[in-house]
């Protein structure tokens, strides 16, 4: 598309969006009276208008029935999050049976490598990429650490080459192959949440299960933003936040994939808890834990209800917007995006504003993370704050801003540009 930098072309495609009545179902925060430019989804999410209504009821429920909530017809809080593991299985190409909400983020780490890193004296080295977010390094080096290993020698973190600012496909698969017969697991981010670079989850994939090797990914970045097919992929486990593209509130509720090829795998051991209980003969009481058949067969405690309620108003969102056309969306808000920062450093006549995230749509969702080569960065960063535009900052120099097809306009892109060029 031939991309225009005018108010004017904005509102056109703003007109012809097919999906712009989505952002009426959510609540924008107000700048002067005026609504935000909010380009931080990746982040947190905005809330949606329906989110107090389905709490509401889950208190009002809680209210009239009490204790008998769980199996009250028309109520059943016991069987709330099947139809969440049906949007859910749509949104990250799962089946139903595979996924589950549960918990918090880096619980499922780590109740994921309980099951899934299962360290040897000869295969014991677990390969993840260099710079992932902290909870994901502290949570693998615990765990390296709990097995007797020593992190400098188990994890190896592989960052871009010298000089560059992206990892390559290539030497990821070159990696796997060096290490192919000391690596027990591979657990990266799907989307490193600081380059905004989406991996190749399937390549990766593949070429590690040749060599038996376990495969995980946290998807905090990449649940809601981007295409994915998990279980084609033959994926081992996942994990993801549901607050960031998936705006299910602050600190909501995790879910995880489990391949379906784990389920029966006696070889597995998981932590357990009664809520991974056999569903049909849970309230028996009985002793010996006996899971109920996927994903499910992991969960530990009571369900969450409220932070499965506030899930459900989002989910419901995405099944009627239909995953396929907000990624279409994305696609072309995001290039409009990186249009619009070009602009402003041909305007300057110089990269201040470097785009480290890819170039090709194919290696990215909606975030696009910058480095500001500017003497003052943060200052660039607090003057967009007072203007009313809400994106992300990471010391020493980097910004980030995602433009979220839900909720984000083409006027959004087109207003974000116009105030960083005043700067
Ligand atoms: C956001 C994020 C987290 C946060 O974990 P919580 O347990 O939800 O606080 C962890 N890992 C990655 C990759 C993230 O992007």
């Amino acid at each position: 598309m031939n991309f225009e930098n005018t108010l004017s072309f904005a509102l056109q495609l703003d007109e012809q969006d097919n999906l712009k009545s989505f952002r009426d179902e959510f609540l924008i925060p107000q700048h002067n009276g005026k609504d935000i430019i909010y380009l931080c989804g990746n982040s947190l999410g905005l809330q949606p208008k329906s989110t107090k209504n389905h709490i509401n009821t889950l208190l009002d429920q809680w209210q009239n029935y009490a204790v008998e909530g769980w199996f009250t017809k028309g109520v059943e809080w016991m069987y709330f999050h099947e139809s969440l593991q049906q949007s859910l299985a749509k949104i990250c190409g799962a089946k139903p049976k595979e996924v589950t909400p549960m918990n918090n983020l880096t619980v499922n780490l780590h109740m994921m490598m309980v099951s899934f890193y299962r360290p040897t004296k000869q295969r014991y080295k677990i390969l993840m990429e260099a710079r992932a977010f902290p909870s994901d390094q502290y949570a693998i080096d615990s765990q390296v650490q709990f097995h007797g290993f020593n992190p400098e020698d188990a994890v190896i973190e592989l960052g871009p080459r010298n000089g560059e600012n992206l990892l390559r496909t290539e030497d990821i698969l070159a990696t796997i192959d060096q290490h192919k017969d000391e690596l027990a697991l591979i657990l990266m981010g799907g989307i490193n949440y600081l380059s905004g670079q989406l991996f190749d989850m399937e390549t990766i994939t593949k070429h590690a299960k040749q060599y038996g090797i376990t495969v995980g990914f946290d998807l905090a970045h990449a649940m809601g933003n981007v295409p994915l097919q998990l279980h084609n992929w033959g994926v081992d486990f996942a994990m993801w936040c549901s607050y960031k593209y998936m705006n299910s509130s602050p600190g909501g509720i995790s879910g995880i994939f489990v391949h379906e090829n784990n389920f029966n795998n006696a070889e597995i051991q998981r932590f357990a808890g009664w809520w991974g209980y056999e569903k049909a003969t849970r309230f028996l009481m009985t002793r010996k834990f006996k899971p109920e058949e996927g994903a499910e067969g992991w969960q530990l405690s009571t369900s969450q209800m409220l932070l499965l309620a506030a899930h459900k108003a989002s989910l419901d969102i995405f099944d009627r917007a239909g995953f396929e056309n907000l990624r279409a969306k994305s696609e072309v808000l995001t290039a409009y995006l990186e249009y619009i920062i070009d602009g402003v450093n041909e305007k300057a006549g110089k990269i201040v504003y470097e785009i480290v995230t890819p170039r090709d749509k194919k290696q990215r969702g909606c975030q696009l993370s910058i480095i500001a080569h500017h003497p003052e960065p943060k200052t660039v960063f607090d003057k967009l704050a007072d203007n009313g535009v809400i994106g992300d900052w990471r010391e020493p120099n980097v910004m980030r801003f995602a433009p979220v097809p839900l909720y984000n306009t083409f006027e959004d892109v087109y207003r974000f540009g116009e105030i960083l060029a005043t700067i």
